[in-house]
């Protein structure tokens, strides 16, 4: 068996203890006789495991009582629109257009109401976080949007916008769990857990118990209301099971890590390795301004598009692999999630040094 480092932007690494976990109890579920894959949602074995997934998170994250904790399908995109049809009261609300995602989010609102774009970094290809401390808020703004961290383009909101005091709404798919948050500075907080959690068919929304009401935009879906899900504890219908279950597993493997302080520190020690590298090779920089640099995805580019793909496909043949980058950037970019150990990192670096001799 051989592991390659993967630097997948989403799905992406988890942790090598999880899998193996999971391959041990793929046949019989600590005594079930079954795999979680082939278990009843209503059973009680199945009730433990998404009750334990939601207390583990709610530890980590060290979420108050008055918000829920919600397990849902649709992916983040779904969130897009479930967003505004549910909060959308005035119909207004401002987005903060920091990259596609935010982008996709912002032009999804138009279709239920008023949305507006009060700052974005698209003048600049997304590569910085736009001053978010006096913003034009609008005054019957529902609520105001932001993605705080830009999977694409490798930016992170290092300070929360100043809200005027509007409930802040945030994409957190590529930064969840990566550090610790004050989840009451939030309105809703929710993330695709494809990225840093686990397998692609879970989205997880934090959510203000005030927020979840039956006024919800006319026609809007009973599958797309917060409140039937929260009013069945994420089982109106069949969740998605097995992926809880190994969120659920991450959640427990954070916790023996230290918990998110110590996940900041250790992708803090991480970005740095990387970082310092970029800044001081002649080859290779990055594409975002430094004070803007999210810990969990780092583009990069040689600013020459053959040695781009040549370092790519050289990378992919000694291991490291996933490392091309999103179309609209161009170069590379590596995601160093949770679940990616250091010296992913640094053999990535050393095998960038021995490229750049190479190449020079
Ligand atoms: C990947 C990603 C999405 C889209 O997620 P889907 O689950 O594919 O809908 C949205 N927002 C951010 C920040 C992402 O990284």
């Amino acid at each position: 068996m051989a592991r390659v480092y993967n630097f997948s932007a989403g799905p992406a690494v988890l942790p090598e203890e999880v899998l193996k976990e999971a391959a041990d109890e793929m046949l019989d579920y600590k005594g079930t006789g079954m795999s979680v894959m082939e278990m009843s949602h209503r059973s009680k074995a199945y009730q433990a495991i998404i009750d334990e997934a939601e207390a583990d998170l709610r530890e980590l994250m060290n979420i108050p009582e008055n918000y829920k904790v919600l397990f849902l399908q649709g992916g983040a995109s779904q969130q897009f629109a479930m967003i505004p049809m549910n909060l959308m009261k005035n119909k207004v609300a401002d987005y903060i257009v920091t990259g596609q995602w935010a982008k996709k989010a912002y032009q999804e609102a138009q279709l239920y109401g008023k949305a507006n774009k009060i700052a974005s970094s698209e003048d600049k290809t997304f590569s910085y976080i736009p001053d978010c401390s006096d913003l034009p808020i609008s005054e019957d703004a529902d609520y105001v949007y932001i993605c705080e961290n830009n999977t694409i383009y490798g930016t992170k909101f290092k300070t929360l916008p100043n809200t005027k005091g509007k409930t802040l709404v945030a994409d957190v798919s590529s930064c969840f769990l990566s550090e610790p948050v004050d989840v009451t500075k939030y309105g809703v907080i929710y993330g695709g857990v494809q990225k840093n959690i686990g397998p692609a068919g879970v989205v997880i929304v934090i959510i203000r118990e005030d927020l979840i009401t039956e006024d919800t935009l006319p026609g809007t879906p009973t599958m797309l209301k917060y409140k039937i899900h929260a009013d069945n504890g994420s089982m109106y219908n069949t969740p998605p099971a097995y992926g809880i279950y190994i969120c659920g597993k991450v959640f427990k493997w954070i916790k023996k890590m230290g918990g998110l302080t110590a996940m900041k520190e250790r992708n803090e020690a991480k970005a740095k390795v990387l970082y310092d590298f970029l800044d001081s090779s002649k080859l290779f920089k990055g594409t975002v301004r430094k004070e803007d640099r999210s810990l969990m995805n780092v583009p990069f580019v040689t600013g020459n598009e053959e040695l781009d793909a040549k370092f790519v496909k050289e990378a992919t043949a000694a291991g490291f692999v996933n490392l091309k980058g999103h179309r609209t950037v161009g170069g590379m970019r590596a995601s160093i999630y949770n679940a990616m150990p250091i010296e992913g990192v640094q053999k990535l670096v050393e095998f960038m040094k021995k490229f750049e001799e190479e190449n020079a």
